[in-house]
């Protein structure tokens, strides 16, 4: 049977890949995009918060239907449960992640894209060296068939298998990775709508644990710990503990256990016709974990080149590079800065953390409400402790030896 053709094809219909296929598809060109879960957005592996507001607002209308709150501070309490507010205005809201990725996908759809959900991508197609289609199993009948494409994107999230097979990422290694649970709480005192991140080893080894709230009564609490420091202890038992000690007696509404990756940004982001956004591109928040923004804009920059791509004919590397660069300039620069500034302040102990955390309290302009400036940050760590600027220029001497080695 011939393999039917798109112009591009799209695998992962998160929000990187629902807003790339939206993206191409309003410029007229022929899109598919598959998604091997049965329904979009489910189950939610998300704590659901994204920001600042103003940001979101740049890239689409927001419809109250996918919002569940807007916060207007953080709270940061330190090892030694000291608490640190910052009013920061529609710093960000909590989504209602199923309605979001469902919203999306719809976007897709209404631009012209053929979605298929429980659609896996199996393996990529090459003609010579270029990338040109997607091997694809149709898992409610078993059904297996070939697609072709000038281009095909990657968006397909944390457990992605296509930059792999495009050649662009190695595996994840443990210290790549926060582990995390969390739960939805109902019941729970959240009034102020302040996002809360609560620090220390005790809490949450190498990462932090959270509340996010998503009604005056009811939040997303969660942990995200490095398992390279957390001992034998499981992410699950870290949150049995931090629900006892924030919401005791609250009602547990929905569990979430997963992986969030907040590694290092991989080279490059194209071969000749393919690209990867989103968390397949670890293009998270290296500090945060968080990953929803960064893919809608990955998904914007990167659909600009892969239409333009297809509209010279190509698919080629020389044109899909554009947005590797692009980004690079931009979102991927910042990301750089959050990814030092998370490699020294994760590896502090609660003393220092303790100390850090005093002096990044007094930073002048370190939060606004559009969130955290990643410089200030690494400034701000260095000037708390000498030994914190001796292990970020040991992290960049040892960064540009193996660049030179490579
Ligand atoms: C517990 C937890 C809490 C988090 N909290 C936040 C938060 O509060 N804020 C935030 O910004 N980020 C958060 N994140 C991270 C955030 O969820 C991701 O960064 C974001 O979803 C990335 O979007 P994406 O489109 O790149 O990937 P995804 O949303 O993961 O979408 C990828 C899609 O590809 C599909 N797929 C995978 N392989 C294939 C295949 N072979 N064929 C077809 N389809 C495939 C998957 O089923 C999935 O639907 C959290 C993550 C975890 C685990």
């Amino acid at each position: 049977m011939r393999p039917e053709t798109f112009d591009v094809i799209v695998i992962g219909a998160g929000p990187a890949g629902s807003r790339a296929a939206e993206r191409v598809a309003s410029r007229g060109h022929s899109v598919l995009l598959i998604e091997k879960r049965g329904k979009i957005g489910t189950p939610v592996r998300c704590a659901e918060a994204i920001g600042p507001v103003s940001q979101l607002e740049e890239l689409m209308e927001i419809d109250k239907a996918f919002v569940s709150s807007v916060v207007n501070g953080i709270t940061v309490v330190s090892p030694k449960g000291r608490s640190f507010d910052a009013r920061m205005p529609r710093v960000g809201m909590i989504l209602d992640r199923t309605k979001f990725d469902e919203h999306l996908a719809a976007s897709a759809v209404k631009a012209g894209a053929v979605l298929r959900t429980s659609h896996q991508a199996v393996g990529l197609i090459r003609k010579g060296e270029k990338i040109s289609g997607v091997k694809i199993i149709d898992l409610s009948s078993g059904a297996r068939y070939s697609a072709v494409s000038f281009v095909v994107i990657g968006a397909d999230g944390v457990e992605s298998l296509s930059p792999r097979w495009a050649g662009l990422k190695q595996n994840l290694t443990t210290s790549d990775m926060l582990v995390c649970a969390q739960e939805t709480i109902e019941g729970i005192d959240v009034e102020k709508k302040f996002i809360e991140f609560h620090l220390g080893y005790d809490r949450a080894p190498g990462g932090y644990a959270w509340v996010f709230p998503k009604t005056s009564s009811s939040a997303n609490l969660g942990v995200g710990i490095s398992p390279l420091k957390a001992g034998n202890k499981t992410a699950l038992e870290y949150l049995n503990d931090f629900l006892e000690y924030r919401s005791p007696g609250g009602k547990r509404q929905r569990q979430v256990i997963g992986a969030c990756e907040v590694a290092k940004e991989l080279p490059s982001l194209a071969v000749d016709g393919y690209v990867v956004v989103g968390e397949a591109a670890n293009q998270n928040n290296p500090l945060s974990g968080g990953g929803i923004l960064s893919a809608l804009i990955a998904a914007d920059t990167a659909a600009e080149s892969v239409a333009e791509a297809v509209e010279a004919g190509t698919g080629s590397y020389e044109i899909l590079n554009r947005y590797s660069e692009n980004w690079k300039r931009s979102e991927g620069t910042r990301n750089d800065l959050f990814y030092k500034a998370a490699q020294v302040f994760y590896s502090l102990n609660d003393r220092k953390m303790e100390k850090a955390l005093k002096k990044l309290s007094r930073e002048p302009g370190l939060l606004s409400s559009l969130g955290a400036d990643p410089a200030r940050i690494v400034r701000s760590l260095l000037l708390s402790s000498p030994s914190l600027a001796f292990g970020i220029i040991l992290s960049i001497l040892k960064e540009k030896n193996n660049a030179g080695k490579n």
